[in-house]
């Protein structure tokens, strides 16, 4: 990449009044692409929380990476870190008591650890879009639909006031508001949730980022809705080119719309894989385990219930040695407790960390 930083390529995002659309200079950003081997290329990222309890490593060595246009899982129960692992990406860490204390985030090459602050609040909301769980306290209860979605147009597009305002009306029609101008003086409160998830699409949509983060985007609404937004999304940053970082606890949820599937357990990956190899063969316990509690419609009923991974995510401050997941493991063996595994590649494309996993399966 060279000299050439985020900014840059953010100000090649600018609203056109010839044209009068969003002129994304894409072509800008894409020839600068062939610098850089992935949109997003995680080394090595570590993330501690240090509390009265002791040191929580939320995130331990995770190494992860999202191409252009690429939809990409990460999975993992409550506690995993898959979280803590999206909010370093975007800097968001609370500091204190988190602290990223080693590795790289590399977003078009350039390493978002070594931006400014006032740097990274241009890349946040502008080359990248972040869908948090809960959208009635991401957006703001005092501020009218049209406020905040305006304000981000003309902070990192430079549109005038009534340039985004249209923007912002073409924004709602694009996440399906019905009469978008009348919505747009409506409060987040006056809105059901699915509604206001939309909003959230809408403004992290409104900048063309490249990659848009989903932490966790549907996990708050009842599931048709929840089927309705996934749609929605995967629609949309399809048409519109975006990656997207999907993160949920639920491999069910993934399963139809991400293209590769992160297995993350105790803030370290255990298994990567593209979807379909991940679910036709998945080759990590914890993963099987994650599978098995997936209920399907096409299940037998006589098969009987659903499995369960038995006992429960370790107390981060004093995690289980060796592989963390051990204690919980059928296929344990006696280095599982004393040394961690490594992620080994074992097919194209497919990384797992077991010692065992030639008999998992
Ligand atoms: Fe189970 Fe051992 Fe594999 Fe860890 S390394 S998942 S404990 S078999």
């Amino acid at each position: 990449m060279g000299e050439t930083g985020c900014l840059d390529k953010i100000d090649c995002a600018i609203w056109s009044e010839e044209s009068g659309k969003l002129e994304t200079n894409r072509a800008v950003s894409m020839s600068s692409a062939t610098s850089y081997r992935h949109l997003l290329e995680v080394r090595n990222l570590e993330t501690q929380f240090h509390t009265n309890f002791g040191v929580i490593r939320a995130v331990d060595g995770v190494d992860l990476h999202i191409d252009e246009g690429e939809t990409v899982g990460l999975v993992g129960e409550s506690g995993c870190g898959k979280s803590v692992a999206a909010l370093s990406i975007v800097r968001l860490v609370p500091d204190p008591p988190g602290r990223i204390v080693n590795g790289e985030i590399l977003f078009e090459g350039q390493d978002l650890l070594r931006l400014s602050m006032r740097e990274m609040r241009h890349v946040r909301g502008g080359n990248i879009g972040i869908i948090f769980q809960e959208p009635l306290t991401s957006l703001n209860p005092v501020l009218s639909i049209e406020r905040q979605i305006v304000e981000p147009l003309q902070e990192h597009l430079g549109m005038t006031r009534q340039q985004a305002s249209s923007r912002a009306q073409e924004l709602l029609d694009m996440v399906g508001i019905p009469d978008p101008s009348a919505r747009m003086r409506d409060y987040p409160h006056m809105m059901s949730g699915g509604q206001r998830q939309r909003i959230m699409i809408a403004i992290a949509l409104s900048c063309n980022p490249r990659l848009l983060i989903a932490d966790e985007a549907t996990t708050a609404l009842d599931v048709t809705i929840q089927a309705q937004i996934l749609e929605l999304m995967k629609e949309l940053t399809e048409r519109l080119g975006t990656a997207l970082l999907m993160i949920t606890h639920n491999l069910g949820v993934v399963a139809r719309y991400a293209d590769r599937v992160c297995v993350m357990y105790a803030g370290k990956i255990r298994e990567v894989a593209p979807s379909e190899e991940l679910y036709g063969n998945p080759r990590h316990p914890y993963t099987l385990g994650l599978l098995g509690a997936v209920p399907r419609l096409d299940a037998r009923r006589e098969s009987g219930k659903l499995t369960q991974i038995p006992g429960e995510v370790p107390d981060p401050t004093i995690l289980p040695g060796g592989c963390a997941f051990h204690p919980r493991c059928d296929y344990a063996v006696a280095l599982c407790g004393v040394e961690d595994p490594g992620v080994e590649e074992v097919g194209e494309g497919h990384g797992v960390a077991c010692w065992e996993w030639e008999g998992v399966g």
